[in-house]
């Protein structure tokens, strides 16, 4: 179950999100992919290309602290406990403390490799996962995190890799799967031969996911979006445009080649390689069936 940024963007859509997680994982084990927030991504990389043009970045990273703030905050109002809180706090922190040395370093140096850039970028989805994680266990379920750089073999460039699904499947089979019923794991990322970070391209997290089910031979693979599910035209600009209940692999790999921007070319892949459904599903509107 894959949950992109709009799904995450505050506290009551994430705990939406959780609650569509907890209702699954009723019926069977759940592993899910989570993107950063909803601006997030942008405000990491605008951070990034404020400090290789040696101008002020404080203002963004008040954006990305107050974001997740704010999310801590009304999260313990709710569920969390104290302990928790802290925990999530303490990573924040650090985090933190790592972006403000590397920024230094590429103000300093006035550039920045794109590993280095793939670092900073991905944390937007580990905060997410994190956080994740420590809502599951407050709703009494037991819960743990994917980590992509362990588990991911990518290759290709740092900021746009592709998965060998071949070398990272026989990785999950040591993993105590069943010891868990909510698996969570940070999307957009992997690693190169080298176990140095690598983003997967901009709005990686679909195919993170698709990789991911593909990996642990998954029931199904879902997506959750902000959508209802994959519309035979762009329904924003035909006002009839239909809602399909589903459609073959091949007329979706050829509907995103025409633009759709509902999936990637690249997460259509795996799925269709392993034979895995795929369902597009509105977190907003969690009972309409989407599509298949
Ligand atoms: N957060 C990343 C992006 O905005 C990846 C994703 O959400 O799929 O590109």
């Amino acid at each position: 179950m894959k949950f992109g940024g709009t799904s995450l963007a505050n506290w009551p859509r994430f705990l939406m999100a959780a609650d569509i997680i907890a209702e699954s994982s009723k019926l069977e084990p759940v592993a899910t992919v989570l993107s950063a927030p909803a601006t997030i991504t942008n405000a990491l990389l605008e951070m990034v290309d404020l400090a290789v043009e040696g101008k002020s970045y404080q203002a963004v990273v008040q954006h990305i602290d107050t974001v997740f703030n704010t999310l801590y905050a009304q999260a313990s109002e709710e569920l969390l406990a104290p302990a928790q809180q802290s925990l999530l706090q303490e990573k924040l922190n650090a985090q933190m403390l790592q972006w403000k040395h590397k920024l230094e370093g590429i103000c300093l140096l006035g550039e920045c490799p794109d590993s280095v850039r793939a670092a900073i970028v991905v944390s937007g989805e580990r905060l997410s996962a994190a956080l994740m994680e420590q809502v599951m266990l407050a709703k009494g379920i037991t819960s743990a995190q994917l980590d992509p750089v362990s588990l991911f073999l990518a290759h290709g460039q740092p900021l746009e890799s592709v998965v060998d699904i071949n070398v990272s499947k026989p990785r999950f089979s040591v993993l105590p799967l069943n010891d868990y019923r909510v698996w969570v794991m940070p999307g957009f990322t992997a690693a190169d031969a080298h176990g140095k970070i690598v983003t997967l391209g901009r709005n990686g997290s679909d195919y993170s996911a698709a990789v991911l089910a593909a990996c642990l031979n998954a029931s199904s693979c879902e997506i959750w979006t902000d959508v209802d599910g994959v519309y035979n035209t762009d329904p924003r600009v035909v006002t009839d445009a239909k809602l399909l209940a589903q459609l073959s692999y091949q007329e979706a790999m050829e509907l995103s080649y025409f633009g759709a921007k509902v999936l990637h070319p690249k997460t259509i892949a795996p799925i269709a390689q392993y034979h895995i459904p795929c369902y597009i599903k509105n977190s907003f509107n969690p009972s309409a069936p989407g599509t298949l």
